[in-house]
């Protein structure tokens, strides 16, 4: 037999996730759900609510006419049972059946409304999150909370309505039962507190293991993205084994959690059968004694018999309730942790929008970390002229992602103002500012949607013409034109049918599309091989000269035309000039450029292939 199947304390270790978030209580979660999904469907709920109040009420009323019909008939067995007891039954449980599906269907309905609602509210709200926020979490591991932990709410939901339905079955029961005999529902209702005692013991561990298995389902998540995009790494690499084992331990660590569950889960309702069978017996015996000393009728005993089965299921659904509610409970506490997660970077209170009239940028006595506090920029002052085409070159590592990281307000300095066209940038809105600027960065990011759409994301409005006009300025149009569908073609059926080169003047296009005043390139041919760029380098250096384009770049090739190259070092700028200036100067730009042109030294970081030398050594 398979180890720890039945029982298992093995312990599991379990790395913190992230997206879990303590001090939730059931209650809080079960009211908050309540409150903020249900509660706006008021109407539904409320005629869910009358049709549960009907299915109790039908189901209590079956042992009533069993007592009835029977007690007429032993009170004289000439007539038989009158007419309107067979009607009633078929009124009685006709009603129960319809309303029955109605429940069925509104509960259904309600579950997955909430489901929809909440990923509705997740997709906005990852949408809205820091940047930072998010880069500190696998993109896995949200698409697991999205899909499957969202998904489970439904079970919250669904339990919700079990437990209103199968309470007021149970009470309606009772209340039928007491009617007919109460001392004998005395008997029987004896056994619920010791069920609901066990109930509450099973809470916790179908609690547990449910958070250990959603985290496990995410890591899983994030193991199967994360392999099938490194893909060509995985196999080059040859630990195509590595990743598998990697992904079984997941699985299985998985299994486990879910199986600790499933032993919770598995052990209440028999447990709830067991106590109920000894109800029955009890009222075996005593309604036997009863009925020997004529205290009972034999209708009121038939009654009883029906009633108790009838009890019987409900008891045990409610038995399961909640563990099975804790799956869910689980799930929601992690969604409710990332709807919750608070947002640092944000607008202030009333801040006016930014007003870019000419586009300069001042960084002034910027300094800026990320996690530790090794400072990334220390100081940092930069005058980014209106209008004019600015560079930032330097070493890997120097600073410059991180500038252009500043300027759209992806992080904030610790010290220090960045101002655009003399407006501090935090305390203006986020949105005038993103209005304000296009981002080109160093991969072409393209939706699966049409070229068209492609060059138009970020620009809505945009008619075919002023597409068109774009496409013909990034140089993209002749190609668009060669594809089978022009304009219209969707990228993800031609996604290899179009070339790095191509993909970088796609998203060029849509960067000029958006027709700001602030134009930021984040190394945006270095991924390019030479040829193209220099297509798209002739682009960018022929583009209207009204916009301030900032401009980071390994590859001194593609800088030599700025207006300004300033050389950043360990997050300051040490040189500033033009081309030729710098070259003159013999300092970092001239090592660097001396670094690239040679292609000879091995910390050489710029990417630049012999062929781009070549294209360097010609120019
Ligand atoms: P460059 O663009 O000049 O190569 P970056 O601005 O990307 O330099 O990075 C500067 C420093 O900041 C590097 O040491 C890098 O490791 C660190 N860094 C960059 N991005 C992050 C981030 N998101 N979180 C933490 N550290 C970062």
């Amino acid at each position: 037999m398979e180890d720890g199947l039945f029982r298992d304390n093995s312990k599991l270790e379990q790395k913190d996730d992230g997206l879990e978030r303590d001090g939730l209580t059931t209650r809080d979660m079960l009211t908050r759900v309540v409150m903020v999904y249900l509660m706006p469907r008021k109407g539904l709920l409320a005629l869910s609510l009358l049709a549960m109040m009907l299915v109790a009420a039908t189901t209590g009323l079956m042992p009533v006419l069993v007592k009835e019909a029977i007690d007429i008939f032993v009170d004289d067995n000439t007539k038989g049972i009158p007419a309107w007891i067979p009607w009633a039954v078929v009124a009685v449980t006709s009603t129960k059946a319809l309303n029955e599906f109605f429940v069925g269907v509104s509960r259904s309905y309600l579950g997955l409304r909430t489901v929809a609602d909440i990923q509705i509210d997740l997709f906005k709200k990852l949408m809205v999150t820091d940047f930072a926020d998010l880069s500190k979490t696998h993109s896995g591991r949200f698409v697991a909370s999205f899909l499957n932990d969202a998904t489970r709410i439904r079970e919250t939901v669904n339990m919700l309505v079990a437990f209103c339905k199968n309470t007021l079955i149970v009470l309606a029961t009772l209340a039928a039962m007491f009617w007919i005999e109460w001392r004998l529902a005395l008997i029987s209702s004896v056994i619920l507190p010791v069920i609901l005692y066990f109930m509450a013991k099973q809470r916790r561990t179908m609690r547990k293991s449910s958070r250990q298995s959603l985290q496990e389902t995410g890591e899983l998540s994030t193991i199967i993205t994360e392999a099938l995009s490194g893909i060509r790494v995985v196999k080059a690499s040859q630990q195509e084994r590595f990743e598998s084992e990697r992904a079984a331990d997941a699985i299985n660590r998985n299994l486990k959690f879910l199986m600790r569950g499933a032993r919770a889960r598995a052990a209440s309702a028999p447990i709830a059968e067991a106590l109920s069978g000894m109800a029955i017996a009890a009222i075996f015996v005593f309604a036997g004694y009863q009925i020997s000393r004529g205290f009972l009728s034999a209708g009121d005993f038939a009654g009883f018999m029906v009633a108790a089965p009838l009890l019987y299921g409900p008891l045990k659904a409610l038995a399961t309730v909640q563990t099975a509610l804790q799956e869910g409970v689980a799930a929601t506490a992690r969604i409710f942790s990332l709807l919750d997660r608070e947002n640092t970077i944000v607008d202030i209170k009333d801040a006016p929008d930014l007003k870019v009239t000419k586009g300069e940028i001042i960084f002034d006595n910027v300094s800026f970390n990320y996690r530790d506090n090794t400072p990334v920029l220390n100081n940092f002052s930069l005058k980014i002229p209106a209008g004019k085409r600015v560079a930032l070159v330097g070493p890997s590592g120097a600073g410059k992602s991180t500038v252009l990281n500043l300027v759209l307000r992806f992080f904030e300095p610790q010290s220090g103002t960045i101002y655009v066209d003399g407006q501090d940038i935090t305390k203006t809105t986020l949105w005038s500012l993103r209005q304000a600027t296009a981002l080109v960065t160093q991969d072409p990011f393209l939706f699966d949607d049409t070229i068209a759409m492609n060059i138009a994301y970020g620009s809505s409005g945009a008619d075919k013409a002023q597409i068109e006009q774009a496409a013909r300025r990034a140089g993209a149009h002749d190609f668009i034109m060669r594809l089978p569908s022009g304009y219209d073609t969707r990228v993800g059926e031609v996604g290899r049918l179009i070339s790095g080169g191509e993909k970088q003047r796609l998203v060029i296009a849509r960067a000029l599309l958006r027709n700001t005043p602030i134009l930021l390139l984040d190394e945006a041919t270095s991924s390019l091989d030479a040829q193209s760029e220099e297509r798209v380098q002739s682009i960018l250096d022929n583009l209207d000269s009204d916009r301030t384009v900032l401009t980071i770049a390994h590859r001194l090739s593609s800088v030599r035309n700025a207006d300004i190259i300033c050389v950043m070092d360990k997050g300051v700028i040490v040189e500033r000039g033009s081309h030729d200036e710098l070259l003159a100067f013999g300092g970092l730009y001239n090592d660097l450029y001396s670094t690239q042109f040679s292609g000879s030294d091995p910390k050489n970081d710029s990417g630049l292939t012999p062929s781009a030398v070549a294209l360097t050594t010609e120019a």
